[in-house]
């Protein structure tokens, strides 16, 4: 009997470093892995630092809405919640598996190279799935084109008008916006 609960711990424990890989492979920060996993702290930055070759940033997570609802960060948000929802309604997935298979997803769909940051981090976008889940921040459909978007959910959303319908003129109708227009009505529909 012994035995065999040792045996269950042990791979409980490879799957929790597989499940901590993962997350530091998509650039997740140390908080996330630290409450997303059962792993300690030391094990955690001794694993980040074999994957990365470098020290887990120090500082605190972002914990404003504001982020999620300006411009750029908007559309990329709301791409992600959209992916989410999607693998959270059909494909049987929840919680950080789901955070997870929607974030790679979401990497593949803004053709996201590893030169360059992405605009919505890991850790922004496990972020943004507890802010939907407190009912901070929601998904709201625009009146326009009928893509679903990242809303904050104190303000009155009528007659909503989104961010690809409604570009600021600073944001400009660049190649790029067009792109992600594009790609933002595909992953919406
Ligand atoms: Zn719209």
């Amino acid at each position: 009997m012994e035995k065999k609960n040792i045996k269950k711990s042990v791979v409980a424990e490879a799957e929790q470093i597989q499940l901590a890989i993962q997350m530091i492979k998509l650039g997740a920060r140390l908080q996330l892995l630290e409450a997303q996993t059962s792993l300690s702290r030391e094990r955690l930055i001794k694993l980040y630092k074999e994957l990365k070759g470098v020290s887990p940033p120090k500082g605190m997570l972002p914990f404003s809405t504001d982020w999620f609802l300006t411009w750029q960060p908007n559309i990329h948000s709301s791409i992600f919640m959209n992916i989410y929802n999607y693998l959270v309604e059909h494909a049987d997935v929840k919680d950080i598996t789901a955070i997870i298979k929607a974030y790679s997803l979401y990497l593949q769909q803004i053709g996201h190279d590893s030169d360059d940051e992405p605009v919505l981090s890991m850790t922004r976008a496990w972020t943004l799935v507890r802010f939907i889940e407190s009912k901070m921040l929601k998904m709201h459909t625009c009146s326009c084109c009928g893509g679903k978007f990242v809303v904050n959910a104190y303000d009155l959303n009528q007659n909503y008008h989104c961010n690809l319908c409604h570009i600021p003129s600073r944001a400009g109708k660049t190649k790029k916006s067009k792109e992600m227009a594009y790609k933002m009505v595909t992953v919406a529909a």
